[in-house]
Order: C-alpha cells, then structure tokens, then sequence
C-alpha cells in the first residue's frame, strides 16, 4: 500500500523468506516501503548447504549469506539490513534491543512482522520475538506522552514457523500471495544454502491458499501466508 512503511526481524538472513516473501512483495508492488532486518546471517546453526565445503569459515558463510539475503530481498523489493549478532546462540542484549528501537523510531514502521514467541527446535527464533517485542515498546511507549523519543505504535503479527502447533501457532490473517507468488520462488531461490526447504514452503503457500479459499470463498486465491495478531486490529466498522 502506497506510504504504508514494513518492518520484517528475522533471527537469521533467510528467515523472512520462507516465512513472508510474498507478503512483502505485496506490500512493496502496492507502493509500500519495506526493510527486512537479519539480527543474525544464521551462519553456524542454519546454513547447513554451506558447512559440507571443506576448508569453510565463518566469514566465508557469512559473506555468501550476506550476497544471499540481498538478491532475495531485491526480488520482493526490500531493503535488506544485517546487524551481524551472531546465531546459536542468538543474544540480543540491552544494547542491541536499543539499536533495533532505534531503527524503529527512524522507520517508523506501520506494521512489524517476526517470530512467534516459542520454538522448541530453534533458541533463536524466540530471541528474536523478545527483542522486537521489547524494541516496539520502547518505540511506541505507553500510548500517552513520553520522556523518551517515540513512534506511532504498529501492528505486530508473527509471521508462521516451521511447526505451527508446537510454536503455539494460530493464523488469524491470511495474506493472498498469488500474484507475488513468483517473486517468492525467485528469493526463495536466492538461498541457495537452505535450497532443501524451497519445495517445503512452496507446498506451505499452497496448503494456506487452499484455507484462504475456504475462509473468502474466493476460488482466484492459490497461495497464501498465514501471520498471527499479537495484537487487536482496530477498525471503524464491521
Ligand atoms: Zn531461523
């Protein structure tokens, strides 16, 4: 949507596409600015393609995954942001939640995307929630006038993990990504050291485009993301 400004954390440099590729070229396509922030490159615990090389480094990793999550962001017309924090384990201290609220006092966003709050099989993807969590409200405040610089408050969603139920996962939003669908393949492509999971989530789009079908009755939708409201929408009528 045109002005409409989106803020996507991931814990590491692949995550947002997967997860909410087609939703930010949506986003984008429509005239809205996008900034997909990596907290990590996720270059020991999840880029596993690059790890059977002999001789690899962690730099090496990291500045293939840099190059990754560029091209993958490009396709779906994002900015792409590193703050390089390390992955497993992922620790996201007072510093660092700092200069994420700094971020979002700077971008404003409208609406923030992220993890969901558990993850039994990931000790990232969680430090990842608290800190956007805890980012967001040292950017909005209490809703009243504050001591400190502040930003509109936004939305905040959970974009769906790998396991949903044992994520505590319930979509409340379907996104209909059919016509960005193609702009996800080709990020999807872009990481090439997860390639193992493009098939996965292209089967994901559309299982959720099936339930968006349900849900509208609209038979034109063949691939969706779910995301999961942390917060009330508010609306004018119903
Ligand atoms: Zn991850």
């Amino acid at each position: 949507m045109t002005g409409r400004r989106m803020l996507v954390v991931g814990a590491h440099s692949a995550d947002f596409v997967w997860r909410a590729a087609g939703t930010i070229a949506r986003h984008t396509a429509g005239g809205g600015e996008a900034i997909v922030v990596a907290l990590s490159y996720g270059e020991r615990g999840e880029s596993g393609g690059l790890w059977k090389e002999q001789g690899q480094t962690e730099e090496n990793v990291k500045r293939i995954r840099h190059g990754e999550a560029e091209r993958a962001s490009t396709a779906v017309g994002a900015t792409f942001r590193a703050f390089d924090f390390g992955d497993y384990p992922l620790d996201v201290g007072p510093e660092r939640v700092d200069q994420l609220a700094e971020l979002m006092r700077d971008f404003a966003p409208h609406v923030v995307l992220t993890h969901p709050q558990l993850d039994p099989f990931n000790p990232d993807h969680p430090a990842a929630y608290a800190a956007v969590a805890r980012a967001r409200l040292l950017t909005s405040g209490a809703g009243v006038a504050s001591g400190f610089r502040t930003a509109a408050p936004s939305e905040f969603l959970v974009f769906e993990p790998h396991q949903p139920e044992l994520c505590g996962f319930v979509p409340t939003v379907y996104v209909d990504i059919t016509s960005t669908i193609d702009a996800k393949a080709e990020a999807m492509s872009s990481m090439a050291a997860q390639v193992y999971l493009k098939e996965y989530y292209q089967q994901r789009a559309e299982q959720r485009g099936n339930h968006a079908r349900k849900v509208t009755g609209n038979a034109d939708i063949r691939y969706a993301e779910a995301f999961q409201r942390i917060l009330p929408n508010v609306v004018t009528e119903l």
